[in-house]
């Protein structure tokens, strides 16, 4: 009898704890809302497909070689990114060389100096607060047979990074700069380990502690085979994992903007593919930085000569282009910093 009575209560503290827990997840949700929808939209509306086309078959092209970090190409492929902010308008946190550069050492079998491409748009209100938009720039290079093109990988998050800069300096110059710093980062050696951004998160340009969240972008123009039926999705990795808030707010953008299905199935501690560990966020995930991993799924042209830019779909590219923006919009401009509330 004293043994079920034990149990009861605990059952009774358990469910008190778990109607605590769902109403302050509640609270959190109402918190989160845009104030000014119309402002959003309009820069939102300069993220368009004919010119995330144009950065796509651009970046893709046989000129940068597949882009192999250390190479020719890569590095043909770094001069097309900084000339683009150059261009812009856009600054770097560095100057006028816009270039942190990984030294050989840095890397492993082989491959030689390279670099990663960085820009951003100041804060208004808390410049020392930065949200980190990043995408790798280097591919797989070339044989004596064909070139790695890698349109989906990462022409098409480069494209997206290239797109969203340019709409967060149109509403900057338009008198809504962010309140907090926008950096757009382009990372080295993705392909080869992660190094650029192992690099980065160990020689950072804004403090760590000053980084608000991560958000990286890894193929997001095809659609995998898992969503024949509805290309409409994007597959969000790591948004739940350090902050409750982020992934609210990530929800909150596509509600309000963009409307995709928001595929969680990845994100799932014992997916076997561990996804969530094999891009750049990871990197600074682990410094304690909370990270969305947007990302189409793997498909037939993954890692092949084949993955080229006519395959591309670019209103889908737009669409969760414009969902990424939207979030990174939020965090950039919320009365508060997201709060790290998750154990990782
Ligand atoms: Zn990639």
């Amino acid at each position: 009898m004293k043994v079920q009575l034990v149990a009861l209560s605990l059952t009774l503290v358990g469910s008190c704890a778990t109607l605590r827990h769902t109403e302050k997840i509640e609270k959190l949700k109402e918190s989160i809302t845009y104030e000014n929808t119309q402002t959003v939209e309009r820069y939102l509306n300069s993220i368009t497909e004919d010119e995330l086309k144009e950065h796509v078959y651009k970046f893709s092209s046989d000129d940068f070689k597949g882009r192999r970090a250390g190479e020719f190409g890569h590095h043909k492929a770094s001069k097309f990114i900084k000339d683009y902010y150059v261009e812009q308008g856009i600054k770097s946190p560095l100057g006028s060389k816009y270039y942190q550069y990984v030294p050989e050492s840095y890397f492993s079998e082989g491959i030689k100096d390279s670099q990663n491409v960085i820009a951003y748009i100041e804060g208004s209100e808390f410049p020392e607060e930065v949200i980190i938009i990043s995408a790798h720039s280097d591919h797989e290079g070339y044989n004596d047979t064909e070139i790695y093109n890698g349109a989906d990988d990462n022409g098409s998050g480069t494209a997206a990074v290239l797109e969203m800069a340019q709409a967060f300096k149109k509403a900057a110059s338009e008198g809504h700069a962010p309140k907090r710093s926008v950096v757009f980062l382009h990372l080295t050696g993705e392909e080869v380990g992660l190094n650029g951004s192992r690099y980065y998160t160990q020689y950072p340009i804004f403090s760590m502690k000053n980084t608000v969240a991560n958000l990286n972008i890894d193929m997001i123009g095809r659609v995998d085979d898992s969503h024949q039926d509805n290309e409409e999705y994007i597959y969000i990795i790591g948004a739940d994992r350090l902050s409750t808030e982020l992934h609210f707010i990530s929800e909150e953008a596509n509600e309000q903007f963009t409307n995709l299905e928001l595929d969680y199935r990845l994100n799932k501690d014992n997916d076997p593919n561990r996804y969530y560990y094999r891009s750049d966020h990871y990197n600074f995930a682990q410094k304690g930085v909370p990270v969305i991993f947007y990302f189409n799924g793997e498909h037939e042209d993954y890692h092949e000569p084949t993955d080229t830019p006519e395959k591309i779909n670019y209103p889908l590219l737009e669409k969760r282009t414009k969902l990424i923006f939207a979030t990174a919009w939020y965090l950039a401009n919320s009365e508060n910093r997201i709060v790290v509330d998750v154990d990782s």
